[in-house]
């Protein structure tokens, strides 16, 4: 028994000295202290094995305060505030007819496309130039250097942000067989690579997790899976297709997986009152009874575990994107308790990668949003001319939320700031000061030693 172990039996020291003990095993960065060695020890360069990139979609600053506010308090710090490198990246696109000028307020899709190949493009854009050109995307130039992949999502699997790594389609509602109409190029029909989830087969990433199950149902119209659904050609490229939770648990590593755990976007986390004019009373939010899982934190914890398995043998890691899509989506829909119940769970997905990197250094973990969003917190006396709730936070007082960027009823709308970045691991130095989205894709290339 060592001398501090003896004083951890002694009551009220030993409160003390576990406390010291976790402050020192855990470098916190917002105690007040001199974070000069922290930072510095922090500070790596070379390759990662492998690279865990998490996207909150729509998840600004004025999100991340919200959602830490209301679970953790105003003193408390999330997941994702404890990674010791942080900046700020520039997130707009650009006009497609004149590409040389900026469009102020990116969609997922272009700002997606900005850090999958590198290249600004047009909202609605899919990793193909504003000419149409398809660009290799950061998963792709991973697959082909011999990374296992993975891309994960709590939208459809053939929504913009998981889209931007596995398909090139010019325009983002291109995501089924059947959805073609904006995309006769990229349509099977014209001879094209066919829809995003014909294309995500294709691409054939060892994990995708998400909904969308029925983009997949659809019938492929012209090549050698004519008049079979995407899922029969998923099969055939040797896919294990799970659809819940327990089907999620039992994956093996040995064969790719393709989960789809809901027709479209997955469900919500948790609900509460919807904004409205003239503000609601203050309540907190409550779980979705009608929530059917895996949670997002279940879908990272799997895929990181298959995609470690997968790639032991080998000299090279994985690459895995994972997504909390609906973040955004919830912002749109003026929905806080919604929103925020996303933002919590995409922080325990955070976790278990910071979990999986702590005993895995070389892995490369970037937590990062494609746009900023609507909601913003505002003074409780303020009267405002859009849509607001109160919720009781975690600090037991009142928290006012205001959505004001389109007319109240209407969508909610992105907002053109720059948003927050933060890493650690090798290359992570990369995202300190203020940088652009498209930065990302050699930050995230550098560290897998690709090219293209
Ligand atoms: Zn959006």
């Amino acid at each position: 028994m060592t001398s501090s172990s003896r004083l951890i039996r002694r009551g009220a020291i030993a409160a003390l000295a576990v406390g010291a003990l976790t402050a020192a095993a855990m470098p916190t960065f917002a105690s007040g202290g001199d974070r000069t060695d922290a930072v510095r020890s922090a500070i790596k360069g070379g390759k990662a094995r492998n690279v865990i990139l998490l996207i909150g979609d729509g998840m600004g600053d004025s999100e991340i305060t919200i959602a830490r506010n209301y679970a953790k308090g105003a003193a408390g710090r999330l997941a994702l505030d404890t990674l010791p490198l942080t900046g700020e990246y520039t997130t707009y696109a650009v006009n497609k007819s004149d590409p040389s000028k900026p469009d102020y307020v990116t969609d997922s899709a272009a700002s997606g496309s900005g850090w999958a190949t590198g290249h600004k493009t047009y909202n609605g854009a899919i990793s193909v130039t504003p000419d149409g050109k398809p660009q290799p995307t950061v998963l792709e130039l991973a697959k082909k250097a011999g990374f296992r992949t993975g891309d994960v999502t709590t939208a459809e699997l053939g929504d913009a942000t998981p889209a931007v790594l596995s398909a090139h389609v010019a325009d983002r509602s291109c995501e089924g067989p059947a959805d073609m109409a904006k995309c006769p190029q990229q349509d099977k029909v014209n001879g094209g690579p066919g829809s995003i989830s014909e294309q995500q087969v294709q691409t054939g990433a060892d994990v995708y997790f998400g909904g969308g199950k029925a983009r997949f149902a659809q019938t492929i119209k012209a090549g050698q899976f004519q008049g079979k659904t995407v899922l029969d050609q998923a099969a055939a490229a040797g896919y294990n297709v799970v659809s819940d939770a327990a089907g999620l648990a039992a994956a093996k590593p040995g064969k790719k997986v393709l989960g789809l755990f809901a027709d479209g976007n997955m469900p919500l986390e948790w609900t509460g009152p919807l904004a409205k004019v003239g503000g609601t009373d203050p309540a907190k939010c409550t779980p979705n009874a009608q929530f059917s899982g895996p949670h997002l934190r279940d879908m990272a914890n799997k895929a990181i575990s298959l995609l470690d398995a997968q790639s032991k043998r080998g000299k090279k890691g994985f690459f895995l994107q994972i997504e909390g899509a609906s973040i955004d989506k919830q912002d749109h829909a003026a929905n806080p308790c919604g929103q925020i119940g996303e933002n919590v769970e995409f922080d325990r997905a955070v976790q278990a990668s910071l979990d999986y990197a702590r005993h895995h250094r070389d892995t490369l973990v970037v937590v990062t949003a494609d746009h900023g969003h609507t909601s913003q917190i505002i003074p409780l006396e303020a009267q405002s001319p859009g849509q607001t709730a109160t919720l009781i936070t975690a600090d037991g007082s009142n928290m006012k939320i205001n959505y004001a960027t389109n007319t109240p009823g209407q969508s909610q709308e992105h907002t053109g700031t720059e948003v927050r970045i933060a890493a650690q691991g090798p290359q992570a130095a990369n995202v300190v000061g203020v940088t652009d989205q498209t930065d990302l894709f050699h930050t995230l290339s550098r560290a897998l030693g690709v090219r293209h």
